[in-house]
């Protein structure tokens, strides 16, 4: 496929306000790319059908647990069942670490004309609810849930540790949801896993649907939507504010979302690492005791003969099975390994079998070789390679136009003709660009041999001479 059409599509995806990354069993979709408010839906499809878990997280950005738990079914697959995943519903209360923006994202899934991007994401949520078989919306409440008053922080105000429930059953088109019962069986089968009793998840039943509901604006929160709009069991899980680390919070929200997997016949593959090609490596090269740098593939690194060079790390995504090759020399290993440069070498990045990129090493004395230079005689091109000699007559008009190399930026050199100067220059020791008579070589002190007839040019990379071309005239004889 043309690149154009790739941009053409890429541009109309652009103008719909998102764009789809699809394999067999795995598709992302980005909606408002490149906005605040973007959001990343992940759908994982399992070999076998079954039902399709939907979780949400990061609705309130002030809840790392939820969408650190969610984070947690991006890379996984799955035997059975399918899964949905919006890891980081609202964006901008995430950077922030904050409840709400323009008002709490999840008292927006009532009826009412759109407002804010809030109103948006919502309306992205909801469509994929329809798709879905369970609801799961990942919180992380403040103190922890109690059906008895015992202090401040533990009682049935507090929704810390709680599996959420609108109602102990609804009845949707003939079919009864039993919520009370499932979220039983699922706080038994997380709690198993939780030895310290006092970190138990407790059932929240807020009684929604209840005129005397002490929780009115729960009619407005996505699992109310869920329940009653598209049918099918939502659930709020929240883990708590009051514990400490983010990695235990999303840890009690991982131990309830695998019960409800169970409970649903959603079969995870377990362990699983899907294979994808490595992108984005970078090489940290240290030369001799200097502080390392970072190449990339297709970079070269230039050092001096005798210098001491060491791979001390890399950062790949992902990151297992790279390795590193330096050519003649070591093994195919040689990640850590120093070595005493003599010679020029190539270092092959290997992602277990396939070459995913090389660097070159080049002592700088190597690198004339690749060096061209172009001069304009009398406006005719003429290319010149290491240690060859332009002839010119007195009368001729040369330019040094450039010097040309795949291994670095003309702009990294120097070009000097040894013993000119340009009448007005404020760059000294860079003569390319001016036009210069052949009758104005006629100084001694540089020439080869003092004798005033072949004058060298010479390419300097860090103030050293790498390569010389040089420059005969033939002056008539005094
Ligand atoms: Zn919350």
């Amino acid at each position: 496929r043309s690149v154009k059409s790739i941009l053409l599509k890429y541009f109309i995806i652009l103008m719909l306000g998102s764009f789809s990354i699809f394999a067999d069993d795995l598709s992302e979709t980005v909606y408002f790319p490149g906005e605040d408010h973007e959001i990343t839906v992940i759908q994982i499809k399992g070999r076998e059908p079954g039902n399709t878990v939907m979780l949400l997280g990061g609705i309130q950005g002030d809840e790392p647990g939820g969408y650190l738990s969610a984070d947690a079914y991006l890379d996984i697959r799955l035997r059975k069942g399918n899964l949905i995943v919006i890891p980081r519903s609202n964006l901008p209360s995430i950077l922030n670490n904050t409840r709400a923006v323009n008002g709490d994202m999840n008292r927006r899934f009532g009826e009412h004309p759109p407002i804010d991007y809030e109103d948006e994401v919502v309306a992205i949520i909801k469509k994929y609810m329809q798709k879905s078989d369970l609801f799961l919306n990942l919180h992380d409440g403040w103190g922890f849930y109690n059906p008895v008053y015992i202090d401040k922080n533990r009682n049935p105000r507090r929704f810390g540790q709680s599996i959420i429930i609108d109602a102990e059953s609804y009845e949707h088109n003939g079919k009864k949801i039993e919520l009370m019962n499932l979220a039983q069986e699922v706080l038994r089968l997380t709690n198993a896993n939780i030895s310290d009793t006092l970190l138990h998840l407790h059932l929240m039943n807020t009684k929604t649907m209840d005129p005397n509901t002490p929780f009115p604006d729960m009619k407005l929160t996505a699992t109310y939507y869920a329940l009653t709009q598209c049918g099918i069991p939502a659930f709020g899980v929240e883990s708590s504010k009051n514990i400490g680390s983010d990695t235990d919070k999303a840890l009690y929200h991982i131990y309830a979302i695998n019960a409800f997997l169970k409970l649903f016949d959603v079969i995870p593959e377990f362990p699983f690492l899907p294979y994808y090609p490595a992108r984005n490596c970078e090489s940290f090269i240290r030369v001799n005791e200097e502080k390392e740098k970072i190449y990339r593939a297709g970079d070269t690194l230039f050092c001096d003969m005798g210098d001491n060079i060491q791979i001390t790390g890399y950062k790949a995504i992902p990151h297992r099975g790279i390795f590193f090759d330096i050519s003649g020399t070591g093994t195919s290993n040689d990640l850590y390994r120093k070595v005493t440069i003599r010679k020029e070498h190539e270092i092959t990045i290997r992602q277990d079998s396939h070459i995913i990129g090389k660097i070159h090493i080049l002592p700088r004395k190597e690198s004339q070789r690749f060096l061209r230079y172009l001069f304009t005689v009398n406006d005719e091109n003429i290319l010149l390679k290491e240690g060859e000699t332009l002839n010119l007559r007195p009368a001729d008009k040369f330019i040094i136009v450039e010097v040309i190399s795949e291994l670095f930026d003309s702009k990294e050199v120097k070009v000097n003709l040894k013993g000119w100067v340009p009448s007005m220059s404020s760059n000294p020791g860079e003569d390319r660009g001016y036009t210069i008579r052949g009758s104005e070589l006629n100084w001694k002190k540089y020439s080869v041999y003092g004798k005033g007839r072949v004058y060298p040019v010479v390419t300097l990379l860090n103030n050293e001479e790498i390569s010389t071309v040089y420059i005969s005239v033939d002056h008539p004889l005094p």
